[in-house]
């Protein structure tokens, strides 16, 4: 039994011959901010599509809160508490914002079909519970002013923002981040630093990302993860890896496709 929120061991993947993930260990604990950084191929993405269920695991064993969750399927495993986000944005554009947020709260509720074609009183009472959490959701990340909004209608910022909100309001424990600030301008990759501080400070959440933005890599994680060739060749706290001797011939010595 192991006390880490997340616990990997001997993780791997390989898909026929190409070995995309090859040896990823890692212990995360619960309330901190971590960053998984690499060069393009590196088995970043690879990595949270394990842990989150997406892809199963050629070998290795995942924990969380000290259960067994390797090879669970992806609904099991947001049901545990880890939800994450992708590099391509995935919101339901034609709904309005709260609605997107209050369809990722479903999965916390229990009802049958009747009460809610009844619409009977524990029914409705479920329903304002959820709104009014969503919109605490959205509270959290500047966007409950735009609650009846089309979600399309956003700016491109602003939908990435809103696929966290969505990611959080399955009532994760963990967040996985999948280049967050990708397309984002300067002004909007600053105030999600700020967002994600703010969710862990006031959730309490634990966050992994993949980030190649390393002004938010180095501005918020407290602990890092440096991969290449589907190894993790470093890892450790901000200011030891930009001073990585492994980690700068990685970058800078051709460490993966696009280096
Ligand atoms: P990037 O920063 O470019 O997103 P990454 O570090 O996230 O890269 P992955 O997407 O995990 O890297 O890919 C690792 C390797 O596995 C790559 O060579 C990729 O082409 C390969 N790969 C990923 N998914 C599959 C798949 N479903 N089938 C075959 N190969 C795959």
């Amino acid at each position: 039994m192991e006390s880490k929120l997340l616990w990997i061991r001997g993780l791997s993947k390989s898909y026929r011959a190409l070995q995309a993930v090859s040896v990823f260990d890692a212990e995360i604990e619960a309330g901190r901010i971590y960053g998984l950084i690499g060069t393009n191929g590196a088995g970043k993405t690879t990595v949270l599509n394990l842990i989150s269920g997406l892809d199963k695991p050629s070998s290795g064993r995942i924990e969380f809160e000290g259960r067994d969750i390797t090879g669970m399927s992806p609904e099991k495993i947001t049901r545990r508490g880890i939800a994450r986000t992708f590099q391509n944005l995935r919101i339901f554009s034609t709904m309005t914002v709260l609605d997107n947020v209050m369809v990722a709260a479903q999965i916390d509720r229990r009802y049958n079909l009747l009460e809610a074609a009844l619409s009977t009183r524990g029914y409705r009472e479920g329903d304002r519970v959820q709104r009014k959490r969503a919109l605490e959701y959205l509270d959290i990340f500047n966007l409950a002013d735009l609650a009846s909004s089309s979600a399309k209608s956003l700016p491109y910022g602003y939908q990435r923002k809103l696929e966290i909100a969505r990611a959080l309001a399955t009532g994760a424990k963990l967040v996985l981040l999948d280049e967050p600030a990708a397309g984002m301008n300067g002004q909007e990759s600053a105030e999600l630093m700020e967002i994600i501080v703010k969710m862990r400070d006031t959730l309490g959440l634990t966050v992994i990302l993949i980030e190649h933005d390393m002004k938010v890599v180095m501005g918020i994680c407290e602990y890092i993860y440096v991969m290449a060739f589907g190894e993790i060749i470093d890892q450790g706290l901000p200011g030891e890896i930009v001073k990585s001797r492994r980690v700068i011939e990685a970058y800078l010595g051709g460490g993966g496709k696009n280096a």
